[in-house]
């Protein structure tokens, strides 16, 4: 039986438990056969982004894509996201930043100012992703992401799908028992287009002036705002809002 119009905590506990043994392609199907309304995929052109564009296309299920264009992405992440289109013949919707909170941002606080301290760097964080992304799932159902449990420790307890109670939305992870070496296989095995930078030891990509490539042994997102002290840091894509990672629920 489909699941009802208004998504809620009992529909994500429902298919949390039906994720557990297909494939990505089948959590995909269910997803879309189950919850009615708008699903959105949003990609950072990431690997597993790419994986899941890939995934998404080859099923032809109905899920826009979405993208938020901070405007200070790399050259190769432009590149990338131009031929994914054209690989896959589909639109990827970019939501930018409102612009007068940019220009007050960058007033307030300097062209990089995001390296002074960390509450800069989640103002910046905020202009530039979380309010476009607000306009990104603004009335979805589903919201779809490229989260997986082996990208940090933060994110090993996250769940297949949740609840998002602050969106309403149900909030679905289809690659998250995915390692990096199997996404990398994948890649390879089907042609998927990817970051060049992958290659140069940037594993995990965001903005071009809060990005670094990672030495060997370091984890996958030490890369990310790696100025900050305690490793690890979030966006606020994933956080609830009091900051926490939206993790399993105890048993
Ligand atoms: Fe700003 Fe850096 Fe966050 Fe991008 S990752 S939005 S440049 S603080």
């Amino acid at each position: 039986m489909p699941f009802p119009l208004q998504p809620d905590p009992s529909i994500a506990a429902r298919l949390n438990d039906a994720f557990r043994d297909p494939a990505p392609a089948q959590r995909l199907k269910l997803l879309r056969r189950e919850v009615p309304g708008r699903m959105v995929f949003t990609t950072s052109f990431g690997i597993e982004d790419q994986v899941l564009t890939h995934l998404i296309a080859a099923s032809g299920i109905d899920v826009e894509f979405a993208t938020l264009d901070t405007g200070r992405l790399f050259p190769e992440t432009y590149k990338v996201w131009a031929e994914t289109e054209k690989h896959y013949g589909i639109p990827i919707r970019p939501y930018y930043p409102e612009a007068t909170s940019v220009e007050n941002l960058i007033a307030a606080q300097g062209i990089d100012g995001f390296y002074s301290s960390v509450e800069a760097r989640k103002a910046c964080c905020g202009v530039r992703k979380l309010q476009p992304l607000v306009r990104a799932l603004n009335g979805a159902s589903v919201w779809i992401t490229g989260l997986r449990a082996d990208q940090s420790s933060h994110r090993r307890d996250m769940d297949f799908v949740s609840f998002d109670a602050e969106r309403g939305l149900i909030k679905a992870n289809p690659l998250l028992d995915w390692t990096r070496d199997y996404i990398a296989a994948f890649v390879a095995a089907h042609g998927v287009p990817h970051n060049a930078l992958h290659a140069q030891g940037f594993l995990s990509i965001g903005c071009a002036p809060c990005t670094r490539a990672i030495r060997p042994g370091e984890p996958e997102r030490a890369g990310r705002w790696w100025w900050e002290q305690g490793g690890e840091a979030e966006c606020g894509l994933h956080v609830d809002e009091d900051g926490r990672l939206v993790r399993k629920k105890a048993a």
